[in-house]
C-alpha cells in the first residue's frame, strides 16, 4: 500500500486527514483545532470517534493510516491566500469555500453507489431539510433526514447528534453526504435554482494544483452542492446566541444584519497585527495598516463595478453619505426656484437633508407618488421633471416596504432633463446585484453594517470628475495637498472628502463582509431571498387579520404588517419571546407608512441566514395570537 492511498490507491490521505479535521472543526465544541487521522496521535476521544465514523463511512475499513502524515496546518495552510489576510475562515462553512479549502474526493468509487443520497430540492434546488413537508405532491416535499441513518446514530448520545448534524453540514460543503446515508437514491449533479453557484469554479485548472489526476467526477459533485442557508447560518457566530431560552431568529435584516466570523477576524486581525493610522508614515504598520484600507477600497469599487477607486470615498454610513451630497454639491450648486425630486418611499434619511437645504435656499422639494401598493408611479414622476430640476434623490429598494423602484428607468428619466441623481442603495446593495455603470447614476451611498460588514462605515459612490468638482465636505487633516496660511490645495477624490482619521478597521471590515457576500454570490442570495421572501408572505397572508402594507410586484427582503387585535408593539413582544426579532415602528420612513393609511407597522425583514424554519416559528406564533384573541 502506498503511503498516501487506501489499498486501491483512490483516497488520498491529506484528503481524508483534511475533510476529518473540517468535520471536527464544525462540530459545536471546544476540542483541539486539528486532529489527526493517526490514532496515536488524537488526544480526545471525540477526534477518534470522528475519523472513525469518516473511515467507515468511507466504506475505508481498510485504510491503515500512516504515521508520519503531513501536518495539516502545513498541507492547508491557515494563512489562505484566498482570504488573503492570514486569518482561517471558519470552518463548515460557506466562507470557507474558496478553491484553496476545497477537498477532492473520488466519491463514485470510494464510497460505494447504493449509498448515494439526493441533497437537491428539485423545486427550488437549494438544500433546506425543513421543506419536506407531507407528501410528494407537495411543492415543497424534498427528502427527509430522519429515513437515513448513520453507522454510529444507535447510540443516541448528544454528541452523536452533534455530529451527525456537523456531518450533514460538513458534506454539504465538500459533497459527501452519500457517503454517510443510507438511502440509494441518486446524487443530482445538477440544479437550475441558482445561476451563480458559490463553489463554482474553473475546475480543470485546479486539478494539477490538487495533484488528482482522474477526479474530473468529484467537482461535478462539488458543482451540485446546493445553497444552503442552514450551513450559512454556522457562519454568524450571534445566530447560536439564545433569546429568552430560544435560539436567536434575527428578522430585522433592514436595520442591521448580523457580521459572520470572517468579518469579526478580520477586524480583530488588524487591532492584533496591522494598526496604525494610515498613509502618513514609513513605518512597517502604518503600510500595513493602509495596504489593507485601500484593498477594502478596491473591493468596494470591484463590487459595485465602478470605474476606478477614486469614486469610492468612505463615510460613516447612508446617512453621511446623502449629507455630504447635499451640503457638498447641494449647497454650492442649488439656487432659489431649483427643484429637487424624491419620493415618497424615502427614508428620512434621504428626506431632512434635502427639506433642510430647500428651507434654507429657497428651493423646492418635489415628491414622487406611488400607488396603493407601495409603487413608484412612473407617469407621475415624468410630470415632476422639467429644467429646473437639478438632483433626484431616491431609494433603490424601501427600507419600509420593500418595494424595488425601476431605478435604471428613473436615472434615465432624471438624465434626460439634466438632473442629477443620488441612488440610496442602503437596502438594495445586501440583496441585488447593483453595478453603478449600468445603473449610471451620479452618486450611490450605502451602510456597510446593513451588508453584514461594522457599524460607522460606509461607502459614497461618485463619478470621479462629478467628484472632483465638488467642494470638501469636512476639512482638516489628509484630505489636503498643502497648506499654507495663504492657500490651500486640497486632494482629488476621495481623499478630498476623508478628512482626518477614517474608520479604518471597519473599513477593512466591511471589505471583508464584501469578500463573504460575494464568495455565496449575490444573484444566488438575491434567488434564495426572493424565494423566503415569497414562502414568508404565503403564509403570512393565510393569518386572518393580517394586513400588508406594501404589495408592490418587485419586492426584497421586507414583509411590513399588522395584525387585527394586537398592536404592533405586541406583536413585537410576543415575537420577541420565542426569540424572534423584528422591528416595530414607523421604520424612519413616515410620509410612506401615512401614505398607506397606518402610523406603524410590524418589520420582519429577511437575509440569506434566514430558512424557512425560521419563518415557519414567526408564523406559528403569530399563530398563536390569533387564537388568543380573534
Ligand atoms: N436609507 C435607507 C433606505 C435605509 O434603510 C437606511 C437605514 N435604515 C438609511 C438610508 C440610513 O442608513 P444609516 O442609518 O446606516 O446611515
Amino acid at each position: 500500500m502506498s503511503t498516501n492511498t487506501n489499498n486501491n490507491s483512490l483516497y488520498n490521505v491529506d484528503d481524508l486527514q483534511h475533510i476529518a479535521n473540517e468535520l471536527f472543526k464544525a462540530l459545536p465544541n471546544e476540542f483541539p483545532k486539528e486532529i489527526s487521522l493517526s490514532p496515536d496521535h488524537n488526544d480526545h476521544p471525540k477526534a477518534t470517534k470522528v475519523v472513525e465514523t469518516l473511515l467507515s463511512a468511507g466504506n475505508l475499513e481498510e485504510f491503515t493510516p500512516n504515521t508520519s502524515l503531513q501536518n495539516p496546518t502545513t498541507a492547508y495552510p491557515s494563512h489562505s491566500p484566498v482570504s488573503g489576510f492570514g486569518v482561517s475562515p471558519s470552518v463548515g462553512s460557506y466562507a470557507n469555500t474558496g478553491v484553496t479549502d476545497l477537498l477532492p474526493t473520488d466519491l463514485d468509487t470510494v464510497f460505494p453507489n447504493d449509498k448515494k443520497f439526493n441533497i437537491n430540492n428539485p423545486n427550488t434546488g437549494f438544500s433546506d431539510v425543513n421543506l419536506k413537508r407531507g407528501n410528494d405532491s407537495n411543492a415543497f416535499s424534498s427528502f427527509n433526514l430522519n429515513d437515513n441513518y448513520l453507522p454510529f446514530q444507535t447510540q443516541g448520545s448528544s454528541f452523536e447528534s452533534e455530529l451527525k448534524e456537523a456531518l450533514t453540514s460538513v458534506n454539504t460543503v465538500f459533497g459527501i453526504q452519500s457517503a454517510l446515508v443510507t438511502n440509494p437514491t441518486e446524487i443530482q449533479s445538477s440544479y437550475y435554482f441558482l445561476e451563480d453557484n458559490p463553489f463554482a469554479f474553473d475546475k480543470k485548472s485546479q486539478l494539477p494544483a490538487l495533484g488528482h489526476k482522474n477526479s474530473f467526477h468529484e467537482f461535478n459533485q462539488l458543482e451540485s452542492a446546493p445553497f444552503d442557508a442552514n450551513l450559512i447560518k454556522k457562519d454568524f457566530p450571534i445566530l447560536r446566541e439564545k433569546v429568552n431560552g430560544k435560539p436567536l431568529i434575527w428578522f430585522d435584516n433592514a436595520a442591521t444584519t448580523q457580521k459572520p466570523k470572517s468579518v469579526i477576524d478580520r477586524i480583530a486581525y488588524f487591532y492584533e497585527h496591522e494598526n496604525s493610522n494610515i498613509h502618513r508614515a514609513a513605518h512597517e504598520l502604518a503600510a500595513r495598516a493602509s495596504d489593507a484600507y485601500e484593498a477594502a477600497r478596491e473591493k468596494v469599487k470591484t463590487f459595485l463595478n465602478a470605474g476606478s477607486i477614486n469614486e469610492i470615498v468612505f463615510v460613516r454610513g447612508a446617512t453621511e453619505g446623502i449629507n455630504l451630497i447635499a451640503q457638498s454639491w447641494g449647497e454650492n450648486n442649488l439656487s432659489v426656484g431649483d427643484e429637487i425630486v424624491v419620493s415618497n418611499l424615502e427614508h428620512h434619511a434621504n428626506i431632512v437633508p434635502w427639506k433642510r437645504l430647500a428651507d434654507k435656499k429657497g428651493l423646492k422639494l418635489r415628491i414622487i407618488p406611488v400607488d396603493d401598493d407601495g409603487q413608484i408611479l412612473l407617469d407621475e414622476y415624468a410630470k415632476l421633471l422639467n429644467s429646473k430640476t437639478k438632483i433626484v434623490a431616491f431609494t433603490q429598494v424601501s427600507n419600509a416596504l420593500g418595494t424595488v423602484t425601476p431605478a435604471k428607468k428613473m436615472v434615465e428619466m432624471a438624465q434626460a432633463v439634466g438632473a442629477r441623481v443620488l441612488l440610496d442603495g442602503a437596502q438594495s446593495v445586501s440583496h441585488m446585484k447593483v453595478d453603478v455603470q449600468d445603473l449610471n447614476a451620479d452618486w450611490l451611498v450605502f451602510s456597510g453594517h446593513k451588508i453584514f460588514g461594522p457599524t460607522g462605515i460606509g461607502v459614497l459612490y461618485g463619478k470621479e470628475d462629478l467628484l472632483n468638482g465638488m467642494q470638501p465636505y469636512q476639512s482638516g487633516g489628509n484630505m489636503i495637498q498643502d497648506v499654507t496660511f495663504e492657500e490651500i490645495k486640497y486632494h482629488k477624490a476621495p481623499n478630498r472628502f476623508e478628512a482626518g482619521t477614517g474608520n479604518i478597521a471597519d473599513a477593512i471590515g466591511l471589505g471583508a463582509a464584501i469578500d463573504y457576500v460575494t464568495k455565496i454570490g449575490i444573484n444566488a442570495i438575491g434567488q434564495y431571498e426572493h424565494f423566503l421572501l415569497e414562502y414568508a408572505t404565503k403564509l403570512l397572508k393565510e393569518i386572518p387579520g393580517v394586513r400588508l402594507i406594501g404589495t408592490a410586484a418587485n419586492k426584497a427582503s421586507v414583509l411590513s404588517f399588522n395584525l387585527q387585535g394586537y398592536s404592533n408593539d405586541e406583536v413585537g413582544q410576543a415575537l420577541n419571546k420565542e426569540g424572534i426579532a423584528v422591528r416595530t415602528g414607523h421604520h424612519c420612513a413616515q410620509p410612506i407608512l401615512r401614505r398607506l393609511g397606518v402610523e406603524t407597522t410590524v418589520r420582519p425583514s429577511l437575509a440569506f441566514y434566514n430558512t424557512t424554519q425560521d419563518v415557519d416559528k414567526f408564523i406559528e406564533t403569530l399563530w398563536e395570537l390569533k387564537k388568543v384573541r380573534f
